[in-house]
């Protein structure tokens, strides 16, 4: 038997201390992509729109249009440009407008 679940037992705990204190297991989690805008040119910005399953981003000519609120966190785009594109490490998204979760990102990639 895990000591943890044992512990839990004893002490009558069986959750984390989450949200009053970070929890470490969050570091493993999926979490929303990050773009980085200078690696960002349209052939990049094309081909994130083509593997996103969810259609979580588009493109408006020189800007990649993410919206948070529809991405599943899969990590295709990460998978398909690394160069470009990382975990954010964020997971909480709460938000109390829709559009707060619509991010614009400018292809900078372009200028070179
Ligand atoms: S993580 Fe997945 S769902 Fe989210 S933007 Fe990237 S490809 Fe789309």
């Amino acid at each position: 038997m895990p000591l943890w679940f044992a512990r839990g037992l004893r002490r009558g705990v069986v959750t984390t201390r989450y949200p009053a204190r970070p929890d470490s297991s969050a570091a493993l989690l999926p979490a929303p992509p990050a773009f980085r805008p200078r690696q960002l040119t349209r052939q990049t910005a094309d081909r994130l729109i083509a593997v996103c399953p969810s259609t979580a981003l588009s493109r408006q000519d020189s800007v990649l249009v993410f919206d948070a609120g529809a991405c599943t966190a899969c990590g295709r785009c990460a998978e398909a440009a690394s160069h470009a594109v990382t975990s954010s490490g964020e997971f909480e998204l709460a938000a109390t407008a829709r559009s707060a979760l619509v991010k614009k990102i400018p292809l900078l990639g372009e200028a070179r």
